[in-house]
């Protein structure tokens, strides 16, 4: 299957990209099924997913953004708890008592949300963030096509994301599309 060369635009702001990326569930779901039914190699599709996101992540500014620290509430370890603990000069204890909650899972999670420790759209703890939040958006891991989910769900907060689902539609779907209809062919299979 070709590459396409030509640049998409991209989009970068929150707010848009959560208007759009309402507008587009249905088909990003529909996408998602295309994507486990598809005959790509695990392996394969990993190595698409980390072009595009090498790609949008080095022309998306995060420091304009901080969706995430708004709308994604991390999963903090007891190490994480520790790291930002000592970032910002104070005690576990006293860290946990202003700032943590175990929540309905039992999972230790920021006691609000947005993050408190977010000003603005920046991270006051940045070089003792949670790991969680440095793995956040997730697009540089393996076995893309089991964590499809929590991608369309990220499609709604994060510019990354949204525009790595979009170019990969365009890559692998809407080109199957092209192809399909280009030959006479009724376009049935995908959608
Ligand atoms: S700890 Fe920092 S990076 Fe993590 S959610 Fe809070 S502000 Fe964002
Ligand atoms: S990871 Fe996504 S949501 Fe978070 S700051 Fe960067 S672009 Fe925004």
């Amino acid at each position: 299957m070709g590459r396409r060369k030509r640049k998409m635009k991209l989009e970068s702001d929150p707010k848009t990209v959560k208007r759009l990326a309402e507008e587009r569930e249905d088909e990003n779901w529909r996408f998602r099924s295309f994507l486990k039914g598809s005959d790509l190699e695990i392996e394969e599709l990993d190595a698409i997913v980390h072009r595009h996101y090498e790609d949008v992540a080095s022309r998306i500014d995060c420091c304009a953004c901080g969706n995430c620290c708004r709308e994604v509430t991390p999963i903090l370890s007891e190490h994480d708890i520790l790291r930002m603990a000592t970032g910002l000069g104070i005690g576990t204890s006293e860290f946990v008592q202003r700032f943590v909650v175990k929540d309905d899972d039992g999972d230790i999670v920021f006691r609000d949300s947005p993050c408190p420790l977010q000003s603005g759209n920046l991270c006051t703890v940045y070089d003792h963030r949670p790991d969680d939040c440095r793995s956040f958006p997730h697009l540089h891991k393996e076995d893309f096509v089991f964590r499809l989910v929590q991608a369309v769900q990220n499609c709604l907060v994060c510019p990354i994301v949204f525009n790595v689902f979009e170019g990969l539609k365009d890559e692998l779907w809407h080109q199957c599309e092209d192809d399909w209809n280009g030959d006479g062919h009724e376009n049935m299979r995908f959608l």
